[in-house]
């Protein structure tokens, strides 16, 4: 019955994955998936992470119980808490609302989902930056809200595109939905500085937008937890309502757990509890209920005060190794007098650096070095260690020459 169904495309970044392990060349190097690589282009299990999971393994108090459809109760109140601050009032207020999700992709599916059913701005469209983490598109488009861009990356700066951001903000339909990254934007590595964050929420309120930010970074993008919510905790504070997806797959390593949140700011208790019961409803049509592995590991964290210094530790170690290789990139450039400015590699943050390298120079990278990158020339920085450093920095000088 099935012989008519057209054969989809791999997705893009898995593909690039496969190809990589698949290559047999001594120097390949992945830049490809974003997932922390140790100086040794390890994997990393944090350390806080391994103390987390001896303390389970010991405690003959839990089960493999369901956990309730909205998830486990305290990890939802931590992840809140995480995101808005300790002191937010929203919290206070008994405002906020917190889901657990499959990871932050899920987290995003779960939001859409909920918009795409009661979202009242009829005919209302989602705004996604261009360029984004592809997934944004597929999974709006996936829910049948339509989406539209915003400029976001400015060819010319290697930078932010403030004028086109806000230009899209200000002539979009009043009402629109528009997805922002708080920090370390994928693929760019290019966040709004705080003053153009107050410009940025100034537009929401006066076009009455809604706002739904994706956090996969925080923490992992500055080291500083509260530095990196900024964007999140000033809209809350000005009592904008919002969602923010949040991913513990980067901040505690925990990819394959899908640990996830989905945090939402109301503008009252009762509407909160409204938007959490049709998230539950749902949520139980579509996985029941949450796994439990992943946000108890969080949970344990971010609820003891010992081990939450020790994860703030773990994620230091991941965002200054980052920031160290940027600078050994830019620094080996500079040494090689590669043409053109690359001060954009050290000024990015988070995760990934956007090259500004053409797809026709990534296919030299792929053929001729073995060095794995995304088509659009964004490299994932944690594949960058001081023994491929050189090696990397001469393909891209030879590249950029040719
Ligand atoms: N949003 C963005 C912008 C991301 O970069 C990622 C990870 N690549 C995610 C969401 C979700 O990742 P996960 O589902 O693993 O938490």
């Amino acid at each position: 019955v099935f012989e008519k169904v057209p054969a989809a495309p791999a997705d893009a970044i898995f593909a690039l994955t496969a190809a990589y392990k698949a290559d047999t060349h001594p120097n390949k190097v992945d830049l490809g998936i974003g997932a922390y690589r140790t100086n040794e282009g390890k994997p990393w299990v944090l350390p806080v992470v391994k103390k987390a999971d001896r303390a389970m393994v010991n405690d003959d108090n839990l089960d493999h119980e369901y956990l309730p459809i909205l998830g486990l109760m305290p990890f939802r109140m931590a992840a809140a808490k995480l995101i808005l601050g300790a002191n937010s009032n929203a919290i206070a207020d008994g405002r906020v609302g917190a889901v657990q999700c499959i990871s932050g992709t899920g987290a995003v599916f779960t939001g859409a989902q909920f918009l795409a059913r009661h979202y009242p701005v009829k005919g209302a469209e989602c705004y996604i930056s261009k360029p984004t983490w592809a997934n944004h598109r597929a999974i709006f488009e996936g829910v049948g809200i339509p989406v539209r861009e915003y400029p976001y990356w400015d060819p010319v700066t290697k930078g932010l595109d403030l004028k086109g951001l806000l230009g899209t903000m200000q002539t979009a339909p009043a009402g629109s939905i528009f997805l922002l990254h708080p920090c370390a934007h994928n693929p760019t590595g290019v966040d709004p500085t705080p003053e153009q964050w107050k410009q940025i929420a100034d537009v929401m309120v006066a076009k009455g937008h809604f706002t739904f930010f994706d956090c996969a970074y925080q923490g992992f993008a500055s080291g500083n937890l509260a530095r990196d919510a900024f964007s999140v905790r000033h809209f809350a504070e000005r009592g904008i309502e919002l969602f923010v997806a949040q991913s513990f797959s980067k901040n505690f390593g925990l990819y394959s757990e899908r640990a996830g949140n989905l945090t939402i700011v109301a503008r009252t208790p009762q509407i909160k509890d409204q938007i959490e019961s049709q998230i539950a409803k749902s949520q139980r049509a579509v996985i029941s209920n949450p796994p439990a592995y992943g946000s108890r590991i969080v949970n344990l964290v971010l609820n003891d005060p010992q081990l939450n210094r020790e994860w703030e530790e773990n994620l230091s170690t991941m965002a200054n190794r980052i920031i160290d290789m940027r600078k050994a990139l830019f620094d080996e450039l500079t040494k090689l007098g590669t043409p053109g400015k690359w001060d954009h590699i050290v000024n990015q943050i988070g995760m990934f650096s956007f090259t500004g390298l053409t797809t026709a120079q990534v296919k030299v990278m792929k053929d001729k070095y073995h060095i794995y990158l995304t088509d659009n020339g964004r490299i994932s920085m944690a594949g960058i260690n001081t023994n491929n450093v050189k090696y990397v920095a001469q393909a891209i000088d030879d590249v950029v020459r040719h």
